[in-house]
Order: C-alpha cells, then structure tokens, then sequence
C-alpha cells in the first residue's frame, strides 16, 4: 500500500474519538458505502436519517483519505469564481449549483452544532490573499461577482489584509464571511459517529475487492466476506484504486503537503489573529493558518520531502516562514504529511452512475469539505426517490467522462522543484 506516512496532525490533535469496528455482513442493506471520509459518511448520516439501512465500508481507518488529512478550511462553493461555473453548467445547473454549494459552509456548521462535533470549529471566514498585483485583479472580478450574487464577501487592500494575517507579505485579499474552518479529522469522525447513532454500521480495515450485479442487487466483496446491498455509494475519490474499471482515469492525481510546528504560544498570536485559514492566489497554491493549540500550519502542492526534522520540505517550510513573519523565528515542526487531490479536466466535480444503481460523487479539485458533506446529503436523498434532475449537477455515466490527463509525475516533478527554488530563496 503506498503513502505510508502519517496520516495527519488531525489524526492525534482531534478529541473526537477514532471509532474502529471489524468487518460482519448483515444480510442485504439498502447502502453499500465505499470509503469513510466526508462523502461516504455524509451519505451513510443523511441515509440512516432517511430510513435507509447503511454499511460504510472503509479499507484503512475513518479519515485516512482527504477527509482526514486536509488543511480544514470550509470553503464555499468551488476554486473556480461563479461566472465560470455557470458558464460551464448552464443556465439550470450553474445557478442551482452555486447556490447549493455556497450554502455549503453554513450546512457543515448546522451539523457540528446538531451532533456537538468536537472539532475546532471557527466561523470567523477564509482569506484567498493576491500573492502578486495580477492575482489582487484577479480577487477583484471573484468579489464583484459574490458581490453580483448578494453573498458577503470583503474586498481587503493592502493595509486592510496586513493587519488582518500578519504580514504585509500580500497585495490584497478577499474574504469570505460564509466559510471557516475546522480540524478535519474531527468532523470526520464526528460525522461516523452521528451516521452510527443514526443507525448506519461502519467497519473499519475492509477493503472493497469486487462489485457484481447479482439479480437486483450487488455483491459487496471485501476481502473479509461478502455484504449484499440494494444501492452502492463510492466516496473513494483521490483514493480510488482498480475496484471499478477506468475509475482512477477520470481525474489526474496531485498531492498536497502540510507541515505543521509545535504550538508557539504568544509569539505567533499576531498571525491571523482572527483565525482564519488563508491561501494565496499562486497557481502553485501555498496556505496558512493556526490550530486551536497554536500551531502553525503551512503547506503547498507537492509530496512531503523529508519530514519535521530534516529534508527539502522543513527547509521550504522555514525559508517561508522568515519570509512572511521574521518575527518569529526558529520554530520547530511537529508532524509533516500529505494527501491525495482529485482534479478533473475542467475542475468541476462529477457525479456517475456507473451501472444501475452504483454511484458515485467523484473529482472535487481539493474542495471537498462542503462537497463531500453536500454529495453525501444529495446521494441520500437521491436514493429515497429525489428525481436525479433535481440534483445540483447532472448524473452522467462512465461513457461521457474524458479521461484526465496522466500527469501526476510530472506535476509532482513541478511541486518538488518549486520546494527547492522557494526553499533557497
Ligand atoms: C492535503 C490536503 C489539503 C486539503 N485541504 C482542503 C481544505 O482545506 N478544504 C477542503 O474543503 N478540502 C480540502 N482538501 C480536499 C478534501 O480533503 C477532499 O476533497 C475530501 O476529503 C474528499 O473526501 P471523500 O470522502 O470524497 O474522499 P476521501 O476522504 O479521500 O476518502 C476516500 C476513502 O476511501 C477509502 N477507499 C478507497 N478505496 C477503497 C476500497 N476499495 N475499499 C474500501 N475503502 C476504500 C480510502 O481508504 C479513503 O479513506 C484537501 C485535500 C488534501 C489532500
């Protein structure tokens, strides 16, 4: 099994307990659910809610994938600015989506405080700060257009957004008033365990191995035993492996690295007093904040190289942080990792059904806190009889899907060289 490094800070700072649960078939359930990060344990929650009897399947541990392992910023909507998501969907997809996943912030906030998730909740917005004069134009058009849309976004100048994160570092900023941010891994886990008091069952260290159509139903197989199952979710994403043919060849695979030090105590309270999460404009994304214990956590686009002691990756990490808060020093590192990314073709997420129903929300280009929450929510109620054309996008099957470009090594060469360049200079 690759990636073998650890799974995250969030695996050990989150107080939400981790839930491990062996592998017994129970029969036929109405769900299958492959993966138990946010999208498969958003769909066993809103599922069970529904009536739905459901299994979540899960070959590592809760949170091994994304879910786990992401810099917890509760974005709204996509990377993508909104006229370009309209563009791309249509007059009846593009609005409907944009408002849906707009609202996905306040959606993941209602559940934290419906099921008390233990998990470092702020709501005190995200910044995506201009790394360069072109990128604050680029914030100017992304704020008239939420601005279009009455959504309370805050254009930031120069001074503005230096008081507001710490260093006069950016040219400008916009700042979202609908998102926030979350440990990650907490959510996760509060997430199973709100899907298990629902009713759903969750068993951890099964790997899904097959899925064969058998009559009307599925045949699960795992490499424990067999599960039958009316409906199968995957909410396998950036970590789908050979389980369905092509799958794995709908999007192009990136990583994402974070490094976060130990807590600094007072010297670090004027960075992003406010506690937001910030990232920067630079088509190699680069972001920041700070825990409930202090931490600061910094990452980029790449692989770890190295890990908190030694290597290319603390070097890049203590040449951004004299750059952008000389202030603060020497600092020490406590944990390195990085995750999986799914990136599509046009950075738009997809839904597929990819034989009777067997489905699966896939593809969401590094925002998938609000989209696997809202995937979760929308499989369920799709799967308790909502018409698929009321779904914010349209199912499609494998047949339309372009594959992605095999570019992961090649991206990986681009990040790993900016890590070198960026940690010298
Ligand atoms: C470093 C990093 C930073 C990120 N930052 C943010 C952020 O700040 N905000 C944001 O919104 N998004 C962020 N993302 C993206 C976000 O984390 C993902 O989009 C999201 O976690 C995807 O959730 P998911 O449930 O669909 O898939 P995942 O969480 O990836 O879960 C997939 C699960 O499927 C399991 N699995 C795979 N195959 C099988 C099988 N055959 N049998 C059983 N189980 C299987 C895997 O073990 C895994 O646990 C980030 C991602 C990374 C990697």
């Amino acid at each position: 099994m690759e990636d073998r490094g650890p799974v995250s800070l969030w695996n050990y700072s989150a107080v939400e307990a981790d839930y491990q649960n062996g592998f017994s078939a129970d029969g036929v359930v109405d769900v299958a659910i492959v993966g138990g990060g946010f999208t498969g344990l958003s769909t066993a929650l809103h599922g069970a809610q529904k009536g739905l009897s459901c299994h979540v399947l899960e070959a590592e541990q809760i949170g091994y994938g994304g879910s786990g392992r992401n810099c917890g910023l509760v974005n709204a909507a996509l990377w993508l600015p909104p006229q370009t998501v309209r563009d791309k969907l249509g007059e009846t997809y593009g609005p409907r989506f944009i408002k849906c996943f707009g609202n996905g912030p306040e959606y993941v906030f209602s559940l934290i405080e419906k099921h008390q998730i233990q998990c470092e909740a702020t709501r005190t917005g995200t910044i995506h700060a201009a790394h360069s004069p072109k990128g604050f134009t680029e914030l100017e058009g992304r704020h008239a257009e939420w601005k279009r849309l009455g959504e309370p976004v805050d254009l930031l100048g120069r001074h503005e957004v230096s008081a507001m994160i710490g260093t006069d570092a950016f040219f400008g900023g916009l700042l979202d008033h609908r998102a926030g941010t979350i440990n990650p891994m907490g959510y996760c886990r509060g997430l199973a365990r709100a899907a298990r008091g629902a009713g759903a069952t969750i068993s951890t260290g099964v790997r899904v191995v097959g899925l064969v159509k058998d009559g009307s139903l599925w045949r699960v197989e795992t490499d424990q035993g067999t599960l039958s199952a009316k409906a199968v979710v995957l909410g396998t994403n950036a970590y789908t492996d050979d389980l369905w043919p092509d799958l794995n060849r709908v999007f192009t695979m990136i990583h994402y690295f974070q490094l976060a030090t130990k807590p600094l105590g007072s010297s670090a309270d004027q960075i992003l007093p406010g506690k937001q999460g910030l990232w920067d404009t630079n088509p190699i994304m680069f972001n920041y904040r700070r825990d409930a214990f202090g931490r600061l956590l910094i990452g980029s686009m790449g692989k770890i190289v190295g890990n908190a002691d030694f290597g290319l990756s603390q070097r890049w990490a203590r040449k951004r942080i004299a750059k952008i808060f000389p202030a603060l020093g020497e600092v020490e590192f406590e944990e390195t990792w990085h995750g999986k990314i799914a990136m599509t073709p046009d950075h738009l997420p997809r839904v597929y059904e990819l034989e009777e129903n067997l489905f699966t929300p896939i593809g969401y280009n590094g925002r998938g806190i609000t989209t696997g929450t809202m995937f979760g929510q929308a499989m369920a109620d799709l799967l308790t009889g909502m018409d698929p054309v009321d779904l914010p996008l349209p199912i499609t099957d494998l047949s339309t899907a372009r594959h992605a470009p095999i570019m992961s090594r090649l991206y990986q060469t681009a990040f790993t060289a900016n890590q070198v360049i960026k940690s010298i200079f």
